[in-house]
């Protein structure tokens, strides 16, 4: 006889992974008791050697699929002789709570039987779920995560749920969420003034008949509330976006399975995985030409973003209304998704011709993660939020002191970083908006409650005008300013598990520089400890400020004039914008504020093309002028090339010659594919030479590419495959986005290790 004492780290709590360990220890006939606390599952076991080396083995080759063990540490210790069954130990209380809950997890296969047969108790049952599946991180008060720290504590289980929760045999056995239409949460259908007016069975059936009659329904999903309506109906989406008041931005679509999605979209492999995967994020895949999908859900674009359902709920609708769905964030315009509520019935009641809603509590709102398919059988990250929040990522070194930080003011996530884990928070969206900064205060607080930090130092972007930035520095906390396009590259390293240092591409919208510039096309030598900017786009006048985010024209003539002159520039802006003259002096100004973005540059030849010269949301433009290369194959750019000079020892790309290569293709009646495809490649090509140069000259042989601008498959490949031709590793995001929702997480790490 010997003893274990094994320690068992990583995402193990919530995840079925006690009743996993007693089943195992019991059929190798071994004593002892599992138990969670504040570092994991603390596991104390004896008996034969050769059962306890299988058990240490098959602890983690057999994990339950929704755990991840990062680390197994096993001591000996002399064993009791107990004769005893194997125990699960209830959660020791009082412990710093320092491991997170796991994400959300779509239904089980084992369940979604269940809900379809007649014969099961939990046959149609919307909220059926086990230790394998269902909410976890949208219904946690607090950890240890048992039930009466969920929203779950206002259903008291009735005698079969009870005896499946405490029988460690059951696919039930300690499912926190565990209920039946007994004892557990309920459906209802209220009018758009909140009064019921159908409940349980009657509710579904009522709300599928309402979508088949084109109406708009509000749906209470795991994070919060979305707007439904039938996908193919022309009609029902022209009248959603009339009353979301919502132009042109895409709507997602869930569809009833994969083969459905096929029908859609052209997915590739990484496509399906990440469609089908338990974390069910939405996937943005290129559409079929006969996608049998209303024009108005995604108008002029080339992708559709899709979602299979991820709650018994949404299981039950589709199969009732047998149609694809639009499915998107129950708001009005950019606000955030609704997920309390009294709150739903006042902010969406207007908006819709009823609410299918739910007694079971959304305590975290959590709007849908949203992966891209890239390359020929790659995606990455565009929002990371429901099935991947609150999953840790793991730090290349220790931190060295406990750090919240705050992220950015777009697309805002949170990040704490503790011991060898950065916890990144589901998406928070744009600060601007009330009702997103209310919920990323009570984000502050939840995250660091749930990952047991208490900050010692509190990282923030250097905009002074950030409310994340003022929110930071009025902690009373020590702070650490990070320059923004450190932290995407720092998120890149993270996420790679690449210790740097590297040159970084961090090619974005606009950040503060270190010097009060505004920058966005940066080349960085960078590790997790510092940077050193060795290269940057040409800076160019932004006219107008915040305006010439939104309105590309601006940018179309900051960029001829840099390229061709104030004669050129005038013939950009004087068809488009009786505002032109203002502009023009603007640009001359000696004062002018300037950018070296690439985001900017972007527009600014979008709008050149006549793609969108004023946008409706963000990144518009870029994303018209991507979508308008789709179909001409990857060239080698000659003839858009842009030039390299030097400032003073720091390299400058300039593509005014690109830029003037647009323009006069334009005006020589070039088709627009041809141009935006020739932009992209030489723009590429030019990019990764200068950092094929700088690689050399500063003894790297790594090279990361982070920003939103490398959300752009084509560029993003152009600048990959240049980089490797010449015998460099390019690091790329997959797991973490590019954008701004990834800047939490670079500022985290660089303030840990720093
Ligand atoms: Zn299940
Ligand atoms: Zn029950
Ligand atoms: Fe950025």
């Amino acid at each position: 006889m010997s003893g274990l004492r094994v320690r068992a780290r990583g995402t193990v709590q919530g995840v079925g992974f006690r009743p996993f360990v007693y089943r195992l220890a019991v059929e190798l006939r071994l004593a002892g008791e599992v138990s969670n606390d504040s570092e994991g599952v603390l596991i104390e076991v004896e008996g034969r050697a050769a059962g306890l080396d299988e058990f240490v083995r098959r602890l983690v080759d057999d994990a339950p699929p929704l755990a991840r063990v990062t680390a197994v540490e096993c001591s000996w210790r002399p064993p009791t002789g107990s004769t005893d069954a194997f125990r699960i130990v209830e959660s020791r209380a009082g412990a710093v709570p320092a491991v997170p809950v796991s994400v959300d997890v779509a239904t089980c296969d084992d369940c979604l039987s269940e809900v379809a047969d007649p014969a099961d108790r939990r046959f149609a049952y919307p909220f059926t779920n086990c230790t394998n599946c269902g909410p976890r991180y949208t219904i946690v008060r607090a950890i240890p995560y048992d039930r009466p720290a969920t929203t779950m504590s206002g259903f008291p289980m009735c005698a079969d749920c009870d005896a499946e929760y405490h029988d460690p045999a059951d696919r039930r056995f300690h499912a926190q969420p565990n209920a039946c239409p007994v004892c557990g949460p309920h459906l209802r259908l209220l009018g758009p003034d909140g009064t019921t007016r159908a409940e349980r069975e009657g509710a579904l059936e009522d709300a599928a008949v309402a979508l088949l009659h084109g109406d708009v329904l509000a749906v209470k999903g795991l994070g919060g509330y979305h707007l439904v309506v039938d996908a193919t109906s022309g009609d029902a989406v022209a009248e959603l976006r009339r009353r979301k008041h919502r132009d042109d931005k895409p709507f997602a679509v869930m569809v009833p399975d994969v083969e459905a999605a096929r029908v859609l979209c052209q997915l590739s492999d990484a496509a399906e995985d990440a469609l089908v995967s338990p974390r069910r994020p939405i996937v943005l895949a290129p559409r079929r030409g006969d996608a049998a999908l209303a024009e108005g859900v995604a108008p002029r674009l080339a992708e559709v973003g899709l979602m299979l359902p991820y709650t018994p709920l949404h299981h039950l609708l589709l199969e009732r209304v047998a149609r694809p769905l639009v499915m998107t964030s129950g708001n009005a315009s950019d606000e955030p998704i609704a997920h309390v509520d009294d709150d739903a019935v006042v902010r969406l009641g207007p908006m819709v011709d009823a609410i299918l809603t739910h007694n079971r509590p959304i305590h975290i709102r959590c709007d849908d993660s949203v992966v891209r398919s890239r390359l020929e059988d790659d995606v990455q990250m565009v929002r990371r939020s429901r099935g991947y929040a609150p999953e840790p990522l793991v730090l290349p070194d220790v931190a060295r002191r406990q750090v919240l930080a705050v992220g950015a003011e777009l697309k805002n996530t949170l990040a704490v970083a503790k011991g060898t884990s950065v916890v990144a928070s589901h998406h928070i969206g744009d600060l601007e908006h009330l009702a997103a900064y209310r919920s990323f205060l009570q984000a502050v607080d939840h995250l660091c409650h749930l990952a047991g930090v208490e900050p010692e130092v509190v990282a923030h972007d250097l905009h002074p005008e950030y409310l994340s930035t003022k929110f930071a520095l009025d902690m009373g906390v020590p702070t650490l300013g990070v320059q923004h396009h450190h932290a995407h590259i720092a998120s890149c390293l993270v996420e790679r598990r690449h210790p740097g240092p590297v040159l970084g591409l961090a090619f974005d919208g606009l950040g503060l520089g270190s010097c009060g510039t505004l920058w966005g096309g940066e080349f960085l030598v960078a590790d997790l400890a510092g940077f050193q900017r060795v290269g940057h786009l040409r800076p160019v006048p932004l006219p107008g400020g915040d305006r010439a985010n939104t309105e590309p024209w601006r940018m179309a003539m900051a960029w001829t004039h840099a390229a061709l002159g104030r004669a050129a520039a005038e013939r950009v802006g004087r068809p488009i914008d009786d505002r032109w003259a203002a502009v023009l002096a603007l640009i001359e100004h000696p004062q002018v504020p300037t950018t070296t973005s690439v985001g900017r540059l972007f527009d600014a030849v979008a709008a050149l093309l006549g793609l969108h010269p004023r946008m409706t949301y963000e990144a518009q433009a870029a994303i018209a002028l991507e979508a308008c290369t789709a179909g001409v194959p990857l060239g080698d750019g000659s003839g858009y090339d842009a030039t390299v000079d030097d400032d003073g020892g720091i390299a400058v790309l300039d593509p005014t010659p690109l830029v003037a290569r647009v323009v006069a293709e334009r005006d020589n009646d070039t088709g627009a594919a041809v141009i935006a495809a020739g932009f992209h490649d030489g723009l590429g090509r030019s990019s990764a030479r200068l950092a094929v140069d700088l690689a050399g000259r500063h003894g790297l042989d790594t090279v990361a590419l982070s920003g939103g601008v490398f959300q752009n498959a084509r560029l993003s490949e152009v600048v990959e495959r240049a980089c490797r031709d010449a015998g460099l590793t390019v690091l790329v995001h997959h797991q973490v986005p590019p954008n701004d929702g990834g800047i939490s997480i670079g500022q985290a790490a660089i303030a840990a290790l720093s």
